[in-house]
């Protein structure tokens, strides 16, 4: 396209017209300019708003809905689960037993190698496999593929990825299906095991192709999450200041604009009864129904405490993403600091790294840009008013007093103003690409909004002006 286009010898401002009428993607329009004219205007405007090339981009999302299956649907669903628990252990073993009799060199890795002598074996040995889907079995063993990948390449990155363990019955029930899956008005049908209704009412349950479903029992009830591939237009770019997010124990989050986002403790506040269900359930007597009975309290009571502290960080994530332009986190070393005993419960507990993972793609979505600090960087020991850097800072100190300038200031929010000033050495765009910009200071923060066409303040660029 490129060449096509030099030879017509389109100027600057025509290829702008033609590239914003039809729709063509960044990555070619860099490529189309590089070679026609010299054009650094060009590059300032790109790095600026990246994404006002682009139209629609094609994302993978799941929607998860509890399902309300009567009591036939739910001994299919068992059945599934079991299926696919069978398998999975049945691979493992076979895969540990050919490591050891070919003293390591066939690593027996393929999944669809072992699904095609699960194929010929189920005749004779596993007829009770063809009460099910056909796909329970073969995505277990292509989970069990993908679980020795991550092993693997954990041993060559020197991380430590456990070896792949076998499934227990009842801890991890689950299976995933493809095929003819549709929603049809409250209900949902998946392949084999037929319409099983939805307990959430929606007029439209998912958008796009339903490309696969995953079920699973969680403290005895039963959710279904469906991944679609979605056409979502692209995201036009935000328009308002950077953000600085640091997170902690006390507050979940403080943003450099002075915002606070209260910590729900999620596991902090049950702690008790937790402590006392799982005691009562080791004092039933084992395969007993009340210890049956004792089990499912503490499930759900696990449940309880895990759904707290995703609907947190989905509200945070959300509300993060949709109105900043950037928003800056510090690197955690998360694993260094869960070194710490008195405090790994409570860090555990704040979910950092969910945090970052829901953060990155939800960037993706709204179009705002997500850039890690650096793990050097000292965003608590510095003072965010005149840079002077504390030799000790120790946990207990909850305000930061400067002994250069005599700032006194909370001492998250310090954080969080030193994490906009931040340079960039690791940035995500809204598509993942590397786009690097020098230095985000407080200057070009205010530059960028005013160069914009509607800087629309609604309380004002806070963290800019106790920059500057
Ligand atoms: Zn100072």
């Amino acid at each position: 396209m490129c060449a096509r286009w030099n030879k017509v010898g389109y100027s600057l401002g025509d290829c702008f017209s033609i590239c914003a009428k039809n729709t063509i993607p960044l990555s070619e329009l860099v490529s189309l300019f590089q070679c026609n004219e010299p054009s650094g205007i060009l590059y300032g405007l790109l790095s600026l708003q990246p994404h006002y090339f682009l139209t629609s981009m094609l994302i993978h999302k799941a929607y998860r809905y509890e399902l309300d299956p009567n009591n036939v649907q739910r001994t299919a669903l068992l059945q599934h689960a079991g299926v696919a628990r069978f398998t999975y252990n049945w691979g493992l073993d076979q895969r540990i037993k050919l490591y050891k009799s070919n003293q390591g060199n066939d690593r027996f890795t393929d999944p669809m190698k072992q699904h095609k002598l699960l194929n010929s074996m189920k005749k004779t040995q596993f007829p009770w496999m063809y009460e099910c889907s056909k796909c329970a079995p073969q995505e277990a063993l292509r989970d069990l593929g993908r679980a020795f990948k991550n092993f693997y390449r954990g041993l060559k990155d020197g991380k430590r990825i456990g070896f792949p363990r076998f499934k227990s019955k009842g801890r991890y029930d689950s299976f995933r299906l493809y095929g003819t899956i549709r929603f049809v008005g409250r209900k949902i049908q998946l392949p084999r095991i037929g319409k099983i209704r939805v307990k959430e009412k929606r007029k439209q349950y998912c958008k796009g192709r339903i490309l696969s479903v995953t079920v699973r029992r969680r403290a005895n009830r039963w959710f279904v999450s469906v991944t679609v591939e979605e056409e979502i237009p692209d995201p036009k770019p935000i328009v308002c200041y950077a953000v600085g997010v640091d997170l902690g124990i006390k507050t979940l989050a403080t943003l450099s604009d002075g915002t606070t986002f209260a910590n729900p403790r999620a596991l902090g506040r049950e702690i008790k009864k937790l402590r006392k269900l799982s005691k009562s359930l080791s004092r039933k007597k084992r395969g007993s129904k009340n210890q049956g009975r004792a089990k499912l309290r503490l499930a759900r009571m696990h449940l309880r405490i895990f759904n707290v502290r995703q609907d947190t960080l989905h509200k945070l994530t959300t509300y993060l993403a949709k109105s900043h332009s950037r928003i800056v986190i510090e690197n955690l070393g998360v694993s260094g600091m869960m070194k710490n005993r008195k405090l790994a419960r409570a860090i555990a507990d704040v979910g950092m790294y969910e945090f970052r993972r829901q953060l990155e793609y939800k960037c993706q979505w709204y179009g705002s840009q997500l850039h890690v600090a650096p793990r050097t960087f000292p965003s608590s020991k510095r003072c965010s008013s005149c840079g002077h850097k504390k030799k000790e800072l120790s946990l207990s100190e909850r305000v930061y007093e400067c002994e250069e300038c005599g700032l006194t200031i909370d001492r998250d929010l310090n954080a969080a103003l030193n994490l906009v000033t931040v340079s960039l050495p690791e940035t995500l765009n809204a598509r993942g690409e590397d786009v690097r910009l020098p230095v985000i200071s407080s200057e070009m923060t205010k530059k960028q909004t005013s160069m914009k066409q509607e800087p629309k303040w609604t309380n004002g660029p806070k963290c800019c002006s106790s920059l500057s």
